[in-house]
């Protein structure tokens, strides 16, 4: 589903990924994790040319992202993107949060996307929030609010950077329920996260950044028992 091939991205001077080559099957859920500065948003940010690449290629089903003649807004509608601050429209409703895009970018009806809207809403837990505005919904309403959002947009693909970082402790795991309902429904997913519990339980594989390299591609089994690098060994020792 994603093919990544010796990505590098540079911010001037500074080298943030320095050539990674991994790929992503489909219905696979892939953790990214490694120390804070150490590329994963840069490389989750690039899979949708958020981050245009130095150079190197990457593919999202059949389409090569990275060439240019790819017309990366039709990508962009099949993959979706969860941010750690919700990034919601503050002037909609809830639910005009779920229909715009699939309106405006995919030409559905307001009846259409209404009812993908209330679906995808009672799904997350917050079908009673529909009419609400943003503003007054806590930090893990919010949050399934955009994993909805996301949804709403039928993305082969979905992309989460630290999507339970910035809320309070007791609202994690309403997030962290919603996504690991995701998986098994077979979505295709990148998750950078620090939860380490969720990442063994949930994904299929661990990606480990580490100064902009990929130190290691493993089964959640083996990389949190038995991780092979030194730096992943030092860091798992930090985070558990
Ligand atoms: P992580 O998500 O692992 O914490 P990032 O991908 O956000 O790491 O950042 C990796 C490095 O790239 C950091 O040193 C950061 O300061 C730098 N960086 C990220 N985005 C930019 C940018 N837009 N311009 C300049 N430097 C950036
Ligand atoms: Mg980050």
């Amino acid at each position: 589903m994603i093919k990544v091939e010796d990505l590098r991205k540079n911010f001037g001077k500074l080298e943030v990924l320095k050539g990674i080559t991994t790929s992503i099957k489909e219905r696979e859920v892939v953790a990214i994790i490694g120390p804070s500065g150490s590329g994963k948003s840069t490389f989750l940010r690039c899979m949708n040319m958020l981050e245009v690449p130095t150079s190197g290629r990457i593919w999202i089903g059949s389409s090569e992202i990275t060439d240019k003649k790819t017309n990366i807004n039709k990508v962009r509608e099949n993959v979706g993107m969860v941010f750690q601050h919700f990034h919601l429209f503050p002037h909609k409703t809830v639910l005009q949060n779920l229909t715009y895009g699939p309106m405006k970018v995919k030409g559905l009806s307001k009846a259409e996307a209404e009812k993908i809207g209330y679906e995808l809403l009672e799904r997350v837990g917050l079908f009673e929030k529909a009419g609400e505005y943003p503003g007054r919904l806590s930090g893990g309403q919010k949050q399934r609010v955009a994993i909805a959002r996301a949804l709403a947009m039928k993305p082969e693909v979905m992309l989460f950077d630290e999507p339970t970082s910035a809320l309070d402790p007791e609202m994690v795991k309403e997030v962290l329920e919603v996504m690991k309902s995701l998986a098994h429904t077979g979505m295709t997913m990148a998750i950078v996260t620090h939860e380490m519990g969720f990442a063994r339980e949930v994904a299929d594989r661990v990606l480990f950044l580490d100064g902009g390299v990929l130190v290691e591609d493993a089964a959640p089994e083996q990389f949190f028992s038995n991780p092979k690098s030194k730096r992943a060994q030092e860091f798992l020792q930090k985070m558990l």
